[in-house]
C-alpha cells in the first residue's frame, strides 16, 4: 500500500472548519487505502511561543480530535511528533541541504512573520518548512494530504528528496502532495481573502469545532457577502458567498451547482441559516466524542505512546540508512 503522513499544529484549542475539510476529513478516508501516518505536530508549534501548560493540553484536545473525527489507532499510527526524535535528527541534515536562499523564498514565514513584527520572528520559524521535509521523508511517504497553503512546502521536500538522492544515491521517496481541489483553501468568514487558520488573531471568522454551536451560528451569520442580493458561486466578484458554498456543498455532500439552483430567489440570509444548522449538526456529535476521549487521559497517552512506536519503527531505520550514506561513524 502507498504511505502517506501528514500532520497538525496544537496551536488552539480547536480544529478550524479548514482543518477539517481541507485535512483531517481526507486523513479519514485515506486510513484503509494507504498506509497511514498522522501527528500532532508540537515540534512545530514551538515556532511561535507557547505555554507550556496550553501547549500540553492542546496537544491531547487535538489527538481527541483526530480520533473524534475517525482516526482508528487500529488502522492508522497516530502519533505526537516529539515522541519520535529521528524528526529533529532529519530536520537537521535536511538544513544542511537547503540552500538560506532558497528557505527565504517560503512565503508562509513570510506571512507569519509580518505578524510578529520585523526581527521578532523564531529561527525556527524560518526553518519550520525544513523540518516539515524530515517529518515526511522520513516515513518514505508517498502522498501528504494537506490544504493548498502547505504546496509550496511539498515543493521543497520533492526538491530536498531529489537533491539527497542525487547526492548519496537512492534513499527518498519523492513525495507527492494530495490536495483535494474543491476544499483546499476554506476562507476566513470575516475576511474572505485570506484562509480560515486556527490561531488567526480573531476568532471572529473561524469556525471552530469545538465552539458552542450557537457561537458558530452567530458567526455564520455575520460572514462578510458582498451587496448584492444572488446567491451564485463566482470567487473573484462574490468571494464570501462563494466560501459559504464551498463550505456547505463539502459538508452536505452536495454540488455547488445544485445549490446554486435551491437558492434561485432566496437570500444571503436563508443559506447562512440553512448553513448554520448543517454545521451544528455535524459538529455536535463530533464535540461529545471528542470529550469522550479526552476524559479518559490515560487511555488518549496509551493511544498516542503506540503510535509512536509504529512511527519510530520506520523512523529509525529512514534514519540509520540516511547517517550510513552521509558518511557518519556507525555507533
Ligand atoms: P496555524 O494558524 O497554527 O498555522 P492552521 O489552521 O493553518 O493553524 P495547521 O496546523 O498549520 O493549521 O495545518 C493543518 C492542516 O490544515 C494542513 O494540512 C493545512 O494545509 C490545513 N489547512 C489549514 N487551514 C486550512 C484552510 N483554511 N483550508 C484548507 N485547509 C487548511
Ligand atoms: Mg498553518
Amino acid at each position: 500500500r502507498p504511505r502517506v503522513l501528514s500532520g497538525i499544529q496544537p496551536t488552539a484549542d480547536s480544529f478550524t472548519l479548514g482543518n477539517y475539510l481541507g485535512a483531517v476529513r481526507n486523513w479519514v478516508a485515506m486510513q484503509d487505502d494507504y498506509d497511514a501516518f498522522y501527528m500532532v505536530v508540537d515540534l512545530h508549534a514551538i515556532t511561535v511561543e507557547q505555554d507550556p501548560a496550553t501547549l500540553r493540553r492542546r496537544t491531547r484536545v487535538a489527538a481527541a480530535q483526530l480520533l473524534a473525527a475517525g482516526l482508528d489507532p487500529q488502522r492508522c499510527a497516530l502519533f505526537v511528533q516529539s515522541h519520535v526524535p529521528e524528526h529533529a535528527q532529519l530536520g537537521w541534515v535536511m538544513s544542511c541541504l537547503t540552500g538560506f536562499g532558497e528557505a527565504s523564498r517560503m512565503t508562509q514565514f513570510k506571512d507569519k512573520s509580518a505578524k510578529q513584527g520585523s526581527g521578532a520572528a523564531s529561527v525556527g520559524l524560518f526553518t519550520y518548512p525544513i523540518l516539515q521535509v524530515a517529518d515526511i521523508l522520513l516515513y518514505q511517504a508517498n502522498y501528504v494530504p494537506v490544504g493548498e497553503d502547505q504546496r509550496q512546502h511539498l515543493e521543497l521536500s520533492r526538491d530536498l528528496a531529489q537533491r539527497f538522492n542525487g547526492r548519496y544515491g537512492k534513499t527518498f521517496t519523492v513525495p507527492e502532495p494530495y490536495i483535494v481541489k474543491d476544499t483546499a483553501k476554506i476562507m476566513d468568514l470575516q475576511d474572505p481573502g485570506a484562509k480560515m487558520s486556527k490561531s488567526a488573531e480573531s476568532p471572529a471568522g473561524l469556525i471552530e469545532l469545538l465552539a458552542d454551536p450557537k457561537v458558530n451560528a452567530k458567526k455564520i451569520r455575520s460572514a462578510v457577502t458582498d451587496t448584492e442580493r444572488e446567491i451564485r458561486f463566482d470567487e473573484v466578484s462574490k468571494p464570501g458567498v462563494s466560501n459559504l458554498l464551498r463550505i456547505y456543498a463539502a459538508l452536505g455532500e452536495r454540488s455547488i451547482a445544485d445549490l446554486e439552483q435551491e437558492y434561485v430567489g432566496k437570500g444571503y440570509g436563508d443559506l447562512k441559516k440553512d448553513l448554520a444548522e448543517l454545521v451544528t449538526e455535524t459538529f455536535t456529535p463530533f464535540k461529545e466524542r471528542t470529550e469522550q476521549f479526552l476524559a479518559d487521559e490515560g487511555k488518549l497517552d496509551a493511544i498516542l505512546a503506540e503510535g509512536g512506536e509504529k512511527a519510530r519503527a520506520v523512523a529509525a531505520k529512514t534514519l540509520a540508512e540516511v547517517y550510513e550514506r552521509i558518511g557518519f561513524v556507525p555507533r
